[in-house]
């Protein structure tokens, strides 16, 4: 079978990725190492990604709010293990102006270096807690729920598009609270915020659980994370949740005065998703055709191609798929109105077809004369392309049947999509009860090893960098200890043979 894209996931699944991200115009080179342009298509995903998550971290009880891009390298110092974290990665503003460099080029001026260098934001904690620290005094000012949408800058030696970027765009959520038990509470519950919008919204199923200690965020107490299983075996970490403790709060001074008149510091917590999530979205769903886009995400859900063939008839043609749009607009699916597009760009029709089956929107229909002499339209759904002759799937039906049945089949594509990342997810995590047959499974022959679920002792110190570095030996990390697990399993430690206290899932990570 020919498909619509020169690269197949199974001859080189990163040749793959980035021609998907080409030929769906979702992003390109900048210039910049690792900082990319995102283009209308991949913007207007994350955009819906921006939606749905926003009207959740709301419906949890917490407001936008909006920090500056420069902070202080003074507030870093404040928390020892958050700079030393972060330090290797800091973009670094020095100068407030440029010169002539005497050779016909410009140079920072020796002049304008600043009294105190200011770092491009990694990540607000520190200019949060700054903040914090003013606005609360009492156990009556407690809780404080914020969150901003922003860019932060890494400077990552290696990057890939979405995964791994230089700039990236988030969300950073951080909260205050009089109790340690509240904030993890509130950790747990941002993380199962990202969980369900995971399923729900991307089609992607994830696996919720805690870092090991080697995994923590810089200046953690514990972290968080859902593990999503992409199409070549590899585990993406697509969203993280940490329970900070009283460490920003002793370094930023986040002190309150409790009920008793006492002053405690308070616990905080901070939790993130990224663009990194379109990612995994393309090496969840993507096919050898490009990119499949959930429904609930998909800045069109339906894309409707006029066959025009420089005829009289053209203009009854774009006067039935006006209609129609108008007629599919009215629609609600999935809870909202439907987005219907009409594509009357000067292209072939077959190009705008393919284009559109590139880009992955869940539905395409074509209407050519002969749909609209017999109230017809040919509809196409992005989740199953062809039929089982190796032809593509071009269904003609009644333009009523699609109208009053596009929610139903909507959603059909978006539970499709998920069922299909679940059993996925299912069919490649296999139990395994000695290092010899992780070792075993991983080896090179095995295409696509998935993880492995195996039990451990949790070790701490020395003995975990021990365990860290066998397991980076075979390219292995630990993904996380899934939540929810019940600890009647009292088997040995894959690693230290001692008595095992939890299960982790081990993989290839991007
Ligand atoms: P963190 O603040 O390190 O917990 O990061 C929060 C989330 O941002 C992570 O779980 C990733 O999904 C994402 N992320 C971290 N680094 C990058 C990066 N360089 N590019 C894109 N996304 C990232």
């Amino acid at each position: 079978m020919k498909h619509a894209l020169s690269v197949t996931r199974e001859a080189d699944f990163a040749a793959w990725y980035q021609s998907v991200i080409t030929e769906a115009d979702l992003a390109e080179e900048s210039g910049v190492r690792g900082c990319m342009v995102i283009r209308p298509w991949g913007y207007g995903i994350w955009e819906r990604i921006q939606r749905l998550l926003d009207d959740r971290i709301k419906a949890t009880g917490h407001e936008n709010c909006y920090f500056p891009l420069f902070i202080p390298l003074s507030y870093f110092e404040k928390e020892a293990e958050h700079v030393e974290g972060f330090a290797k990665e800091m973009a670094v503003v020095t100068h407030h102006r440029l010169v002539a460099d005497g050779k016909g080029g410009l140079m920072p001026d020796p002049t304008a270096k600043l009294e105190e260098p200011l770092v491009v934001r990694p990540t607000s904690e520190t200019v949060i807690g700054t903040a914090f620290s003013r606005w609360v005094q009492s156990w009556r000012d407690l809780p404080v729920l914020i969150n901003q949408w922003a860019n932060v800058v890494r400077w990552e030696m290696r990057t890939r598009m979405f995964l791994r970027t230089t700039e990236f765009l988030w969300q950073e959520g951080h909260t205050a609270h009089a109790s340690a038990d509240e904030a993890v509470e509130e950790t747990l519950r941002m993380l199962e915020v990202y969980r369900e919008f995971s399923e729900t919204c991307l089609g992607v199923h994830v696996i919720a659980g805690e870092k090991p200690e080697n995994e923590r965020f810089p200046g953690a107490v514990s972290t968080y994370s859902i593990e999503a299983m992409m199409q070549d075996g590899k585990a993406l970490q697509a969203g993280t949740s940490h329970f900070l403790g009283t460490n920003f709060a002793h370094a930023q001074n986040i002190k309150f005065q409790n009920s008793a008149g006492e002053f405690e510091l308070a616990n905080t917590t901070s939790w993130g998703v990224s663009t990194r999530m379109i990612g995994g979205v393309i090496m969840v769903h993507g096919d050898d055709d490009g990119l499949r886009v959930p429904p609930a995400i998909a800045p069109w859900q339906v894309v409707i191609v006029p066959m025009l063939r420089d005829q009289p008839e053209d203009a009854s043609i774009v006067e039935y798929c006006r209609s129609l749009q108008k007629e599919l607009a009215a629609q609600s699916a999935l809870g909202e109105p439907v987005r219907a597009l009409l594509d009357l760009k000067s292209a072939k029709a077959a190009t705008k077809r393919w284009g559109w089956v590139k880009k992955g929107a869940p539905i395409v229909i074509e209407v050519g004369g002969r749909d609209v002499a017999g109230g017809n339209v040919s509809v196409i759904r992005r989740d199953r392309l062809y039929r089982e002759d190796g032809k593509l799937d071009s269904a003609v039906m009644p333009r009523g049947d699609l109208v009053a049945g596009v929610a139903q089949t909507l959603a059909d594509i978006q539970a499709t999509l998920l069922a299909q990342s679940t059993e996925r997810l299912r069919a490649q995590i296999v139990p395994v009860d000695d290092f010899a047959t992780v070792e075993a499974h991983f080896a090179d022959s095995v295409k696509n090893p998935g993880w492995v679920d195996v039990r451990w002792s949790k070790p701490t110190g020395a003995a975990l960098d021990t365990v860290v570095e066998r397991l980076k030996a075979l390219k292995l990390t630990i993904r996380n200890a899934p939540l929810g697990q019940t600890h009647g399993d009292h088997g040995p430690c894959i690693f230290t043979g001692e008595p095992a206290v939890e299960r982790i899932l081990v993989g290839r990570a991007y």
